[in-house]
């Protein structure tokens, strides 16, 4: 015998609610991407002393978006598994809407090419510092 309908509704599960709720929201995965460059990075590190925020603002978890009341509860953090699933969750770059086309199968070539395109197709491929052009052997 399959399940039968709800008595009751559970209206007083605030679990889900609470999770929903847009003050609860936090910064998005592409949005942290941003942050991580070098200078959003620097400023969101060197906060200025803001009395609403935990902690004053100067413990902050860039990949989480987050902050922590002293050093040690950032540092308690940054060992945690939430961090450390952030940063797996970091490691690919954002998606971004090109990407989602390309999924999708809608990629236009019209033969046009953006400027980074036409860039990246000019530049020589990088050659690394020690990297000696080997002379062919000449052999008679
Ligand atoms: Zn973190």
């Amino acid at each position: 015998m399959g399940r039968v309908g709800h008595k009751r509704q559970h209206k007083n599960i605030r679990d889900l609610s609470r999770k929903y709720r847009t003050r609860k929201r936090t910064r998005d995965l592409d949005q942290i991407h941003e942050d991580l460059k070098p200078l959003a990075s620097h400023k969101l590190l060197n906060q200025a002393v803001d009395p609403d925020l935990p902690g004053c603002g100067q413990h902050y978890c860039l990949e989480c978006s987050r902050y922590f009341i002293d050093q040690k509860s950032l540092g308690d953090h940054l060992r945690s598994k939430q961090h450390r699933r952030r940063l797996k969750d970091l490691k690919d770059g954002p998606y971004t809407q090109k990407d989602a086309e390309i999924a999708a199968g809608l990629s236009t070539d019209n033969g046009q090419r953006s400027a980074a395109a036409l860039e990246r197709i000019s530049k020589p491929e990088e050659v690394p510092a020690d990297f000696k052009p080997q002379e062919p052997e000449l052999i008679y």
